[in-house]
This record gives C-alpha cells, structure tokens and sequence, in this order.
C-alpha cells in the first residue's frame, strides 16, 4: 500500500461540520480516485463504522480518523488520528470530554451575534447541525449566508467568526499532550493538520513540533487545501527537522464551500515518507 500516491486522509461528514454524509463521501472519493481514504470528523468518531462500511461497498482502502481541537500557547490547533480502535475507551472519553463545552459556546456565540446584528443566529445554526453534539462555526457561517449577511463563508469567517472577530468565543478544548495520548494509545498515528494555518511565531511553531514530537506525534500534513506550493516546501523541511512522515488531505468539508474536493490535491512532495507506511496493518 505504500506506493500508492492518491491518499486523502482528511475530510468531514455531517457527523461533524461537513454537509455530505459518509455514504456520499466514499463514493465521491472513490470517482475522483483516491486510494486510501479516512474521514475525519472534529472531535468525533461517531461517523466510523458507517465511512468504513460506504468505503467496503464500492472497494476503497479505508483508515479510521478523527481531527482533535486542541489548544497550545493560546491558539486552537487541530490533531488528526489515523488508523486507530474507535471503541477504544480512553479515546470516546476524551472526546466526548472534548466536544462537551460545544453547546454553551455556541449559544455565547448567539449573545453575541445578536449583539453584532444577527439575532436568531444559535437557533438559526441549529438548523444545519446534523449532531446535536457538534455544534462548529462553520454551522454559524451556513446561517449567517442563508441570511444575507455575508455572501459566503469565508467571508462570514473574515467578518465574524475568525479569531477577535465579533462572533468569537475563546474556548479551551484538549490539551495537546492528551490528544497524542488518546490517538496513540487507541493503536493510531497522530498527524498536525495544516500547520499553515496557525498564527504562530517561529518560536511557537518549533515548540508545537518539539513538544507534538515529544508526545508520540509522528506525522505532519504537508500537503492539504489550505496550503500553498511553498507550505509544501516548508513542511516536507520539517519532516526531517523534526523526523516525521508526511500526510496528505483535503480538508474537504462541502462541494458548495471548500475549493479543494476529495482526492484533488498534488502528489506529496519527494523526498518524505508517507505516513500511511505507518499504517498498513490499519487499514480496513
Ligand atoms: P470550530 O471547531 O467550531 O471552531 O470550527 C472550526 C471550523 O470552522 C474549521 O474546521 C473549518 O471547517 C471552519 N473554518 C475555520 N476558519 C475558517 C475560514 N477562515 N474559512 C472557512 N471556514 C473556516
Ligand atoms: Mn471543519
Ligand atoms: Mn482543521
Ligand atoms: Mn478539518
């Protein structure tokens, strides 16, 4: 399984803040030609047996996965798990510890989305949450369009939703070292998402990696949606910087939201290992 090139290894599902369900992701994974797919719902491992099972129905090689809210220094990181028992204990603990403070931050969203000028937001995303246990921004953002505020959800997150904006509530979700913990001890890989993405000085940036490294952390996602050509340079660099092996994942979450579908994205760059060479016995 190792030299298959067209992993995607992350993506959501209505089970966390996708709009498609896991029977329609495998199917739109398996046409756009991945080879190895994991669904990888916020917090969540709810949608599991069903992506597995839509995954065996049309013959498409499947991980187990997650993506886990995290905060380090300050800042929400996001930790994908591969290839791990979802019934493990200590991980549908963790994660149900994690996903807990969803409902009253949503609802402090609301208080202050009205305050902003948006009354009826919290009920308003309610109705496009398909678990009543995760309630996520991105649900916020589908409301706030659908009511005229804003012409799409990236425009939502600018205005309101992104860090200091209106709309934002700081919450504490799980701290790093526990994630890895969860992940690992539940049999999987944990992998940074899209390191791009966060607002970290260099120095901030190398204590995540030493500390994640430290953990048990093995992989990096190098390439994924929100990166761009350099990121890939970047993050391939710290892959033997830091010795970690690279993954590779969408980040797919709506065909009416997320630029980068289900398997489209470019190779991993040469010269990195590929973290599903870590996971061949995981896979379903
Ligand atoms: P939450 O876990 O509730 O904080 O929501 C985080 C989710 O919001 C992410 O997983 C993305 O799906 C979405 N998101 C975050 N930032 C942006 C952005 N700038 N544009 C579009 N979606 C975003
Ligand atoms: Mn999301
Ligand atoms: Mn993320
Ligand atoms: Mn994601």
């Amino acid at each position: 399984m190792t030299h298959l090139t067209n992993a995607d290894l992350h993506c959501h599902s209505v089970v966390s803040d996708g709009t498609l369900t896991p029977e329609e992701l495998a199917p739109r994974a398996k046409t756009n030609g991945v080879e190895l797919w994991a669904l990888t719902d916020h917090d969540e491992v709810g949608g599991q047996e069903r992506a597995a099972a839509a995954a065996r129905q049309v013959g498409l090689p499947y991980l187990t996965g997650a993506e886990i809210s995290v905060t380090f220094a300050n800042v929400t990181v996001h930790i994908v798990g591969l290839g791990f028992d979802p019934t493990d204990r200590a991980l549908v603990n963790g994660l149900r510890q994690t996903r807990g403070g969803r409902e009253e931050r949503a609802r402090q969203m609301g208080v202050e989305l009205a305050r902003a000028g948006i009354p009826g937001a919290f009920e308003g995303a309610m109705k496009y949450v398909g678990n009543p246990d995760l309630i996520s921004r991105s649900h916020f953002a589908r409301y706030i369009v659908e009511s005229g505020h804003c012409p799409d959800t990236n425009a939502v997150f600018r205005k309101y939703l992104a860090e200091g904006k209106p709309g934002f509530v700081p919450h504490r979700w799980a701290n790093l070292g526990d994630a890895v913990k969860w992940i690992t001890g539940a049999g999987g890989v944990a992998v940074i998402a899209h390191p791009a993405r966060y607002k970290f000085t260099a120095n901030e940036e190398f204590a995540l990696f030493n500390e994640f490294r430290a953990h048990g952390g093995r992989g990096v996602e190098v390439v994924t949606g929100a990166h761009s050509q350099a990121d890939y340079v970047k993050y391939a660099e710290f892959c033997s910087e830091f010795g970690l092996l690279a993954s590779r994942g969408s980040d797919f979450h709506s065909p009416d939201e997320s630029h980068t579908d289900l398997g489209k994205l470019p190779d991993l760059p040469g010269g990195v290992t590929p973290v599903w060479s870590l996971l061949e016995s995981r896979i379903q």
